[in-house]
């Protein structure tokens, strides 16, 4: 329903329950409702209008004079994110009434001026001394600042986590998930391994064609191993040259296999500059996380195999399954 994917659904016992609003000086509670900063009105249970708080004109730009006395679908409709309107069985306050219960989740609201506003909003039963339900009462309040400062940080976010050139995960992104990732292999059992790739003789493309060309080659390398990774897998700039693909449930066989397909089609660019066509070889790395004792050992592993098939003559891939085979403990070595 609405509540649960946008918010928090609440079941909690309506708390206006057991009250009885003659035994309070009415007078003063509503001069103090008046003085909330969010929105409060009640209902009856047909949902028609009975009180509208200051608070509720000012998100709603709706007066009270205006609404008191006319049901609340008529003009507020709220509606969910994708502008489905709730008015009718995905009504809060007929849902809080229906269940005896608060609900509490994030809506949209139609302001006056035609506007949609989000609000987060706690609709709750008034339910008499024998437990009947004589009204609902709803509070609500403008999110609006809130959201635009969620957006803004999950924009700041990705641009610290995104590499502008290659538009692929960047190298502390790149660490993240290889963090989590041990984290799921650890907890779960949840198999992954990496590729390490990095682009032979690269120096000389950018002394030959220049570093803006260097620069296209990297971009349109780093597009095609994206895309030829499953959805699922990760794709980041671990340096200059450099590549780290993760790859997620993976036998040793596998893992081999995803780090031939990024070898042969990463070799199979070509970009054009001026009349030439400039394509490029990888090597390789490959490790997988039974092999090793920390995510940090796991990128030293499948960087000493990408150095191992360097040493070999380079455009190739050194693996686990490989003749001289490196293990997590020689990493170590090679690494201290
Ligand atoms: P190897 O086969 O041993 O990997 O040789 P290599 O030339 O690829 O390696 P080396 O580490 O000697 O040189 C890497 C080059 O990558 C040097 C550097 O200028 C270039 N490079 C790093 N980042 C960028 C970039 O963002 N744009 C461009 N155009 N070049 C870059
Ligand atoms: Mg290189
Ligand atoms: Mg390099």
């Amino acid at each position: 329903d609405n509540f649960s994917s946008s918010g928090p659904l609440a079941p909690m016992r309506g708390y206006m329950e057991g009250c009885n609003p003659s035994a309070l000086d009415q007078e003063a509670l509503l001069t103090v409702l008046q003085h909330v900063r969010d929105g409060v009105y009640f209902v009856d249970p047909e949902r028609v209008i009975q009180f509208w708080s200051r608070g509720a004109e000012r998100i709603s730009g709706y007066g009270a004079s205006e609404v008191v006395g006319r049901p609340c679908g008529e003009f507020l409709m709220h509606c969910d994110d994708r502008g489905r309107i709730l008015c009718g069985k995905h009504c809060p306050l007929q849902e809080a009434a229906v269940r005896k219960c608060a609900i509490e989740g994030r809506v949209w609201l139609k302001h006056a001026q035609g506007a949609r506003i989000p609000v987060n909003v706690s609709a709750s039963p008034v339910l008499d001394a024998a437990g009947d339900c004589v009204g609902m009462v709803e509070v609500f309040r403008d999110v609006t600042e809130e959201l635009t400062l969620l957006r803004r940080a999950q924009e700041l976010e990705s641009q610290a986590l995104i590499d502008p050139l290659t538009g692929a995960g960047n190298r502390r992104y790149a660490a993240r998930v290889l963090e989590q990732s041990w984290e799921a292999w650890q907890r779960y059992g949840d198999q992954y391994g990496v590729v390490l790739l990095d682009i032979d003789y690269f120096k000389q493309v950018n002394d030959r064609y220049g570093h803006p060309a260097g620069d296209s080659v990297l971009r349109s390398v780093a597009t095609t191993l994206a895309g030829s990774l499953r959805v699922f897998d990760f794709l980041g700039r671990w340096g200059g040259e450099e590549f780290v693909a993760l790859i997620q449930n993976v036998s040793a066989e596998d893992a081999m296999k995803v780090a031939v397909r990024c070898r042969e089609v990463g070799g199979s660019v070509k970009v054009c500059v001026g009349k030439e066509l400039v394509s490029v070889t990888l090597s390789a790395g490959v490790a997988l996380a039974a092999e090793c004792h920390s995510a940090a050992a796991l990128m030293e592993l499948a960087d000493a195999r990408l150095y191992q098939a360097k040493q070999l003559g380079r455009d190739r891939i050194v693996g686990p399954q490989d003749a001289r085979v490196l293990t997590c403990g020689d990493s170590d070595e090679a690494a201290a």
